[in-house]
């Protein structure tokens, strides 16, 4: 089975044969059908963010489920499947308030099963799978209580992105935000994630939506996405253009889909007093961002963070699939490109000159 495999940071991801034990007491095996190539992954490749290694990259995909292992109830050999990145054991607080996405009631290490070991080998050595999942992969055992049933009609590429950058984007302003119709908007990034905070607005009912960007290219992508408006960053200032938008107010909300000291302190000063300002983008774990704390007291400004858009998979990834089957989530436009396994390396050059919306890897 083959599998891309990050040994050291900022080199080439290797894709070779690995070893793959089957699923044992409550997981199971998936064939993967295709994953999406996201930042996440590339801020381990590139030692953004410290990870144990080696490691299958890779968390935003779809599949066909071929084969469960005991005690496993929620998904049986067949079904179609999207992928969730973050455990749901179904005990700890978070599980017990909805708020699965932030669970901890599991105790071993992240990229080893829930019993603390390998399924992945190479030459005798254990090799970890990002997020318990690592989708760069032919075929992925991991436990079932991350993976989601879907609906067969959802074609593969599509479902994949689902896994991730849909749901973060969409979930940002839905779960997390509460964006009320009627609502002004500024998002700041319009890659994969910030296309998806801008048809998220565009779903709540949002009147204005400033989508903000340094490339024209992705700026033409936002406004098929729903963007009332766009702002080059590189020849504008969008907290200007925001107040200029509503008659000197500043706009209700504001979404960093990038993840940056600027960007950060950007969406604080873009919201109005009263207004909500929102980290989506994942920043490298050593950023920070000096926020004016007598601002943020004297205007009343809310300042929040959102993991995987706050949202709960179980429901919320049937609840975008049957948005996208009824033609009002837009998911074709975002798979701008198809690699091979491969050619994984090629697919993070083109996602790092901005050349994809989302560019995806299938299987054959
Ligand atoms: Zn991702
Ligand atoms: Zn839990």
């Amino acid at each position: 089975m083959k599998a891309a495999i990050c040994y050291e940071p900022n080199k080439p991801l290797e894709v070779v044969d690995i070893d793959q034990e089957g699923p044992r007491v409550g997981e199971a095996r998936v064939r993967v059908m295709a994953t999406g190539v996201c930042h996440s992954d590339w801020h381990i490749a590139n030692g953004d963010w410290a990870s144990p290694l080696p490691m299958v990259l890779g968390h935003e995909a779809a599949g066909l489920v071929e084969e469960v292992g005991p005690s496993v109830s929620n998904v049986r050999p067949g079904d179609h499947i999207i992928f969730s990145f973050r455990p749901h054991c179904g005990r700890c607080l978070y599980c017990s308030t909805g708020r699965t996405i932030l669970c901890d009631g599991h105790t071993a290490e992240r990229g080893v099963m829930l019993d603390g070991t390998f399924r992945l080998r190479r030459r005798g050595q254990g090799i970890y799978q990002m997020a318990r999942i690592g989708t760069f992969s032919e075929h992925v055992v991991c436990p079932a209580e991350m993976l989601i049933p879907i609906r067969k009609e959802m074609p593969w590429a599509q479902a994949a992105l689902v896994g991730c950058c849909v749901p973060t984007g969409v979930g940002a302003v839905t779960r997390c935000a509460q964006v009320e119709t009627g609502a002004s908007v500024v998002v700041i990034g319009c890659g994969g994630v910030g296309l998806n905070v801008i048809q998220g607005a565009r779903i709540a009912g949002a009147t204005a939506i400033v989508a903000c960007d340094l490339l024209d290219s992705k700026l033409v992508y936002a406004k098929e996405f729903g963007a009332t408006h766009t702002v080059n960053a590189s020849q504008a200032d969008v907290v200007g253009v925001a107040r200029e938008l509503t008659a000197g107010r500043s706009v209700d909300y504001a979404f960093d889909a990038i993840g940056s000291e600027k960007t950060t302190l950007q969406i604080v000063d873009a919201v109005r007093p009263g207004g909500t300002a929102v980290i989506v983008g994942m920043a490298p774990h050593a950023t920070r961002a000096p926020i004016t704390p007598f601002a943020m007291a004297a205007q009343e400004k809310v300042l929040k963070g959102t993991m995987y858009g706050s949202i709960r998979p179980n429901v919320d990834f049937p609840w975008l699939v049957e948005l996208y089957l009824q033609g009002r989530l837009k998911i074709d436009e975002l798979v701008s490109r198809r690699w091979k396994l491969e050619e994984i390396n090629e697919g993070f050059q083109a996602m790092r000159g901005g050349q994809v919306a989302r560019g995806v890897v299938t299987f054959a």
